[in-house]
Protein backbone atom coordinates (compact mmCIF):
# COMPACT_ATOMS: atom_id res chain seq x y z
CA UNK A 1 0.00 0.00 0.00
CA UNK A 2 1.42 3.33 -0.76
CA UNK A 3 1.22 6.08 1.71
CA UNK A 4 1.48 9.65 1.77
CA UNK A 5 3.54 11.81 4.05
CA UNK A 6 1.63 15.46 3.39
CA UNK A 7 4.35 18.74 3.32
CA UNK A 8 3.57 22.23 3.36
CA UNK A 9 5.65 24.65 2.25
CA UNK A 10 6.10 28.50 3.20
CA UNK A 11 8.51 30.01 0.86
CA UNK A 12 9.76 29.60 -3.04
CA UNK A 13 12.86 27.30 -2.84
CA UNK A 14 12.70 25.83 0.59
CA UNK A 15 14.37 22.11 1.61
CA UNK A 16 12.58 20.50 4.29
CA UNK A 17 13.31 17.71 6.23
CA UNK A 18 10.71 14.46 5.82
CA UNK A 19 13.29 12.06 7.60
CA UNK A 20 10.87 12.02 10.88
CA UNK A 21 7.96 11.82 9.25
CA UNK A 22 9.09 8.88 6.74
CA UNK A 23 10.46 7.12 9.52
CA UNK A 24 7.17 7.26 11.23
CA UNK A 25 5.30 5.48 8.48
CA UNK A 26 8.11 2.68 8.89
CA UNK A 27 7.28 2.00 12.20
CA UNK A 28 3.62 1.93 11.76
CA UNK A 29 3.79 0.03 9.21
CA UNK A 30 5.78 -2.81 11.41
CA UNK A 31 8.51 -3.01 9.38
CA UNK A 32 12.03 -4.42 9.61
CA UNK A 33 13.77 -5.07 6.73
CA UNK A 34 13.36 -3.86 3.15
CA UNK A 35 13.59 -0.55 1.18
CA UNK A 36 12.06 2.33 1.45
CA UNK A 37 10.81 3.51 -1.69
CA UNK A 38 10.18 7.71 -1.09
CA UNK A 39 8.81 9.47 -4.80
CA UNK A 40 7.63 12.98 -5.14
CA UNK A 41 4.88 13.12 -7.74
CA UNK A 42 5.22 16.80 -8.54
CA UNK A 43 7.23 18.52 -11.53
CA UNK A 44 8.65 21.39 -9.18
CA UNK A 45 9.66 19.35 -6.12
CA UNK A 46 12.50 17.07 -5.55
CA UNK A 47 13.76 14.88 -2.87
CA UNK A 48 17.56 14.34 -1.90
CA UNK A 49 19.46 12.92 0.71
CA UNK A 50 22.40 15.31 2.57
CA UNK A 51 23.63 16.90 5.76
CA UNK A 52 21.04 17.40 8.43
CA UNK A 53 23.03 18.28 11.06
CA UNK A 54 24.30 21.78 9.55
CA UNK A 55 21.63 23.37 7.87
CA UNK A 56 23.84 25.94 6.18
CA UNK A 57 24.57 23.21 3.11
CA UNK A 58 20.84 23.21 2.66
CA UNK A 59 21.05 27.07 1.62
CA UNK A 60 24.39 26.18 -0.03
CA UNK A 61 23.05 23.74 -2.29
CA UNK A 62 19.97 25.76 -2.47
CA UNK A 63 22.33 28.88 -4.16
CA UNK A 64 24.41 27.02 -6.24
CA UNK A 65 21.07 25.04 -7.89
CA UNK A 66 20.35 28.80 -8.15
CA UNK A 67 23.28 30.21 -9.53
CA UNK A 68 23.09 26.78 -12.26
CA UNK A 69 19.50 27.46 -13.07
CA UNK A 70 18.66 31.50 -12.39
CA UNK A 71 14.53 32.56 -12.29
CA UNK A 72 15.13 34.15 -15.30
CA UNK A 73 16.56 33.88 -18.19
CA UNK A 74 15.44 32.56 -22.14
CA UNK A 75 12.99 29.89 -21.13
CA UNK A 76 10.69 28.77 -23.61
CA UNK A 77 7.95 27.73 -20.43
CA UNK A 78 5.64 30.32 -20.34
CA UNK A 79 4.31 29.73 -16.61
CA UNK A 80 7.02 31.49 -14.92
CA UNK A 81 8.43 28.57 -12.94
CA UNK A 82 10.50 26.56 -15.77
CA UNK A 83 13.72 27.39 -13.14
CA UNK A 84 11.84 25.22 -10.83
CA UNK A 85 10.99 22.53 -13.32
CA UNK A 86 14.72 22.65 -14.36
CA UNK A 87 15.93 21.87 -10.02
CA UNK A 88 13.58 19.56 -10.26
CA UNK A 89 15.09 17.28 -12.96
CA UNK A 90 18.35 17.65 -11.49
CA UNK A 91 18.17 17.02 -8.10
CA UNK A 92 15.59 13.97 -9.35
CA UNK A 93 11.99 13.01 -8.12
CA UNK A 94 12.55 9.83 -5.80
CA UNK A 95 15.35 7.76 -3.40
CA UNK A 96 15.49 4.99 -1.81
CA UNK A 97 16.68 3.91 1.94
CA UNK A 98 17.49 0.72 3.31
CA UNK A 99 15.40 -0.02 6.22
CA UNK A 100 17.47 -2.27 9.15
CA UNK A 101 16.11 -3.35 12.45
CA UNK A 102 12.56 -1.02 11.32
CA UNK A 103 15.08 2.37 11.12
CA UNK A 104 16.18 3.94 7.90
CA UNK A 105 19.47 3.16 7.19
CA UNK A 106 21.20 6.48 6.99
CA UNK A 107 24.41 8.15 7.99
CA UNK A 108 25.16 9.87 10.97
CA UNK A 109 24.65 13.45 9.38
CA UNK A 110 22.41 12.53 6.60
CA UNK A 111 18.52 13.53 6.17
CA UNK A 112 15.88 13.07 3.79
CA UNK A 113 14.91 16.66 2.37
CA UNK A 114 11.64 17.21 0.32
CA UNK A 115 13.22 20.22 -2.30
CA UNK A 116 10.56 22.62 -2.91
CA UNK A 117 11.53 24.80 -6.10
CA UNK A 118 8.01 26.27 -6.80
CA UNK A 119 6.43 27.24 -3.40
CA UNK A 120 4.83 28.08 -1.43
CA UNK A 121 2.45 24.72 -1.95
CA UNK A 122 0.68 22.15 -0.47
CA UNK A 123 2.78 18.86 -1.43
CA UNK A 124 2.61 15.19 -0.84
CA UNK A 125 5.10 12.61 -0.72
CA UNK A 126 4.59 8.93 -1.78
CA UNK A 127 6.20 5.86 0.57
CA UNK A 128 6.27 2.55 -0.85
CA UNK A 129 8.22 -0.51 1.55
CA UNK A 130 9.17 -3.34 0.09
CA UNK A 131 9.73 -6.16 2.47
CA UNK A 132 13.35 -7.80 2.26
CA UNK A 133 13.15 -11.61 1.26
CA UNK A 134 15.31 -13.90 3.17
CA UNK A 135 16.19 -17.15 1.99
CA UNK A 136 14.39 -20.30 4.14
ZN1 LIG B 1 5.46 25.07 -15.18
Amino acid sequence: MIRYVNVKSRMRNEFIDITEKVQEVITEEGMKSGVCYIYVPHTTAGITINEGADTSVQRDIQTALTKLVPFEADYSHREGNADAHIKSTLVGVSQSVFIDEGNLLLGTWQALYFCEFDGPRHRRVAIQLIKAVTPS
